[in-house]
């Protein structure tokens, strides 16, 4: 068996690609919520949280038990039409695999751009194409970029906003000695702790918009929240996805040394690319 890397990101999408039996996800939600109730009765995670991270847990155990001639990839052109709809320049990241744990890609962010609401559903596409060719001037003036796609489009745009997204499960690493030798239960307990700290600090802006995180950015651009609130709730989300890796870590088995480890077989079947960066450094070895 080759061993291949992937994002937890990437895990995560394929969630979306796997058809998942209900009684599986639903079995790893509940022993989310264990984890947490032993350590606190706040609800520091949504629903969607939940149902995201028990996606992961129920990929992870798929792609390791799983043979690739059994997986089962959902129809592809219902996922297509989901994916296309979807209000972000870039809908279709090409699904890769890594061949070393130390791609830099594993642990690099990557950029994408919200498409304004003004635009219909219609004309996505076409802003799509538009955004594209004309991205450098949207790095150089975005101000003018937004005149010219108004005008094109016959619309008065609001800016859109860039999202980083974090990819990777390296970010999460321990702050200390003692944290690298204690158990996973243990690390579980002290960033739930740390997050609670920060959340009975800052309940306000965390209970007002801590469900709407991925409209942050949003927000922000139209000056619907504060500077101060938004650098609260970011920090409030990076506490949060500390807690969550910790937990997906306990029900997954996968640790730093065995991060997101796979065989490259099934990756091919369902579909995936060789990272061209592993790619790259295999041949100069
Ligand atoms: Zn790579």
């Amino acid at each position: 068996m080759t061993t291949a890397y992937v994002t937890k990101a990437t895990l995560s999408k394929i969630g979306g690609l796997l058809d998942i039996p209900y009684e599986k996800s639903n079995s790893a939600q509940l022993a989310i919520v264990k984890i947490i109730e032993e350590h606190t009765k706040e609800k520091i995670l949504s629903r969607l949280e939940l149902q995201s991270m028990a996606s992961i847990i129920v990929v992870s155990d798929i792609l390791n038990s799983e043979t690739p001639h059994n997986i089962k990839i959902k129809n592809q052109n219902k996922i297509d039409r989901e994916q296309k709809k979807v209000r972000m320049i870039y809908y279709k990241n090409k699904m890769t695999y890594h061949h070393y744990d130390n791609c830099p890609k594993l642990s690099s962010d990557y950029e994408n751009f919200s498409i304004p609401d003004e635009i219909p559903e219609n004309k996505i596409d076409e802003y799509r194409r538009f955004f594209i060719s004309n991205k450098e001037l949207f790095y150089k003036n975005e101000a003018a970029f937004y005149a010219s796609a108004g005008s094109f489009f016959n619309i008065p745009l609001t800016r859109s906003v860039k999202t980083r997204y974090s990819n990777s499960g390296k970010r999460n690493l321990l702050s200390s000695n003692e944290l690298l030798s204690s158990s996973n239960q243990d690390k579980v307990s002290f960033y739930v702790a740390k997050a609670l700290d920060f959340y009975q600090n800052n309940k306000k802006p965390i209970i007002k918009y801590g469900q709407a995180s991925h409209l942050l950015d949003n927000f922000l651009a139209n000056r619907k929240i504060t500077e101060q609130d938004y650098e609260v709730v970011r920090e409030w989300g990076i506490l949060k996805s500390d807690v969550k890796s910790e937990i997906i870590k306990v029900l997954t088995g996968i640790n730093e040394i065995n991060d997101q480890r796979f065989s490259e077989e099934i990756f091919i079947a369902l579909g995936f690319e060789e990272c061209s960066t592993c790619k790259s450094l295999k041949q100069k070895n």
